[in-house]
């Protein structure tokens, strides 16, 4: 069967034909390609067309796809079975390498997603307290769990509202717009004694990336110590992307507490949340905060978390960050030679080209961008085998498995694009 009569059954099956909503390609007009393998820095459709991915599963897959090491660690921990529900050695060692790499998780407990992560920070930080309300800025994405679907970034900012959600519980969800610092300093002088953190991606990623301002994040720590409140780094995207110990080393600000995701399961269903030790046992079964699953700490996911962290230990951030933005500037500068009003944000391997006049320093600007000249960019890059978000407010990432001629070919498919 081809994509379209596979999208067709799954209309049948699940709703929109898809199980997470960005992937039903609405927002580019377009109907999703149903995808059979993939490998490196390529993916391949059911109907063998090729294509040079830069959505990587929406991250995770920075080594590439299939990385040798990660595909045979996690064939041996199949081997020796695929779930115990009980102690095993590939948590401890996944836990230390993760503590060792970003200093700051002295503890942590592993999830199986990173809604699971953020949605358990935030019910530890609310239990450390004993406050309720915190501070979430629009346009940042958190997962979906019922307290971060306010003004929520990526599929989510394209819901109108959040039926299912009960005012009473976003009650507590106070919102400001990224980047602007006197807006969380309004809810601190307001409430600051009723706030038990603030959640925030360290820099955005799902509204489409937008990077913290100079003194912003310094600023957040500052609130939070003043008042008695936790900072929480959303690091599901930014962890082991924007530099080896995430973006807490690239911008030298710690947080109380941390999530993870993405990128440490390697490509299987990987959460993680920690900060220090004091904090983290306020969790069950030492204190009194509860969370539990029953493939928390997974041993083939820890398996493939642990093989994709030592793998990015042998990689050069800085010169997969060099290509990348490189790379990024000629696709803006051939989208202004067609007199598109571009505007690049990037860093290390994420970047985003709105197709709008920037700057883009939060949830209005991108707001602004031209998803009609995005939709068209897209769906004539697909037809030439180049696999983008299919949303104008993404992030595009880059992997140490994409070659320079990987780039170059991309470069050439989006000269031809006609607008
Ligand atoms: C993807 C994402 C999440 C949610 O992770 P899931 O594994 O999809 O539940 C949370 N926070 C951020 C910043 C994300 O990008």
């Amino acid at each position: 069967m081809d994509s379209k009569a596979l999208y067709a059954k799954a209309l049948t099956l699940m709703p929109g034909g898809v199980n997470s909503p960005l992937r039903a390609c609405r927002y580019v007009n377009a109907e999703p390609v149903f995808i059979d393998r993939a490998k490196g820095a390529r993916m391949w459709d059911v109907e063998g067309r090729e294509y040079i991915d830069y959505v990587l599963s929406w991250g995770p897959m920075i080594l590439g796809h299939q990385d040798p090491a990660v595909t045979e660690a996690a064939h041996r921990a199949v081997d020796k079975g695929s779930s115990y529900g009980a102690p095993c050695l590939g948590e401890i060692t996944l836990a230390e390498e993760i503590s060792r790499l970003v200093p700051s998780m002295e503890m942590m407990r592993m999830v199986s997603s990173g809604t699971e992560a953020t949605m358990s920070a935030l019910r530890l930080a609310r239990g450390f307290t004993g406050r309720s309300k915190f501070v979430k800025f629009i346009g940042n994405y958190h997962g979906h769990a019922d307290s971060f679907l306010a003004a929520a970034g990526s599929a989510a900012a394209t819901v109108p509202g959040t039926p299912g959600v009960p005012e009473e519980i976003v009650r507590h969800t106070l919102l400001a717009h990224y980047n602007d610092l006197d807006a969380v300093r309004a809810h601190f002088a307001a409430s600051g004694s009723e706030i038990a953190c603030v959640i925030v991606e360290p820099a955005a990623g799902n509204m489409g990336l937008v990077l913290p301002a100079d003194g912003f994040l310094e600023g957040l720590r500052d609130l939070c110590t003043e008042h008695g409140a936790l900072l929480i780094f959303d690091e599901v995207i930014t962890g082991f992307r924007l530099a080896p110990g995430g973006a807490q080393e690239r911008f030298g600000i710690k947080p109380d507490l941390t999530t993870l995701g993405k990128i440490i399961g390697g490509g299987f269903p990987v959460g993680c949340y920690g900060g220090s030790r004091t904090i983290m046992e306020h969790m069950a079964p030492v204190g009194g905060v509860f969370q539990a699953g029953t493939l928390s700490g997974n041993p083939v996911a820890m398996a493939a978390g642990l093989a994709t962290l030592k793998r990015l230990g042998e990689c050069d951030y800085p010169a997969l960050e060099a290509r990348t933005l490189a790379f990024a500037r000629e696709l803006a500068a051939i989208m202004e030679s067609k007199g598109q009003a571009v505007t690049l944000n990037a860093i290390a391997s994420a970047f985003t080209m709105y197709f709008s006049q920037g700057p883009v320093t939060n949830m209005i600007e991108s707001g602004k961008c031209d998803s009609k000249a995005y939709a068209t960019f897209w769906q004539q890059m697909l037809a030439q085998g180049i696999y983008l978000a299919p949303a104008g407010f993404e992030c595009a990432f880059t992997s140490f498995a994409h070659t320079d001629e990987d780039f170059a070919t991309t470069l050439d498919a989006a000269r031809k694009v006609r607008f």
